[in-house]
C-alpha cells in the first residue's frame, strides 16, 4: 500500500497579508468651491493628517481644479463638510 501525499500548490503565496491595512484617522469631506465664481466644483476627501504628519492643507495647496463656470483651472477653496451619517 503506497500512501500518496498531496502537496498543496499554494507554496508561493503572493500576498502575505489578507487585506490592506487601513490608515488610521478619519477622513474628512471637503467641499471644493471656486474662489472666483463661488460655484461648487466638487468634493474631496482628505485625512486631516497623513501618516507622514503632513496636514491636509499641504496637499490641498497644490491642487488645481477645473471650474465649469469660469472654464479654467482654478486654485480651489476648501470648506469642511460635516457628514452625520
Ligand atoms: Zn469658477
Amino acid at each position: 500500500m503506497a500512501l500518496k501525499r498531496e502537496i498543496p500548490l499554494a507554496s508561493s503565496v503572493p500576498l502575505p497579508y489578507p487585506s490592506p491595512v487601513m490608515p488610521r484617522g478619519k477622513r474628512t469631506v471637503f467641499a471644493v468651491t471656486c474662489p472666483e465664481s463661488g460655484g461648487r466644483i466638487g468634493t474631496i476627501r482628505f485625512h486631516k493628517q497623513d501618516k507622514m504628519g503632513v496636514a491636509w492643507k499641504e496637499h490641498a495647496g497644490k491642487l488645481m481644479k477645473y471650474c465649469s463656470v469660469c472654464r479654467k483651472h482654478v486654485k480651489p477653496k476648501f470648506k469642511e463638510e460635516r457628514h452625520s451619517k
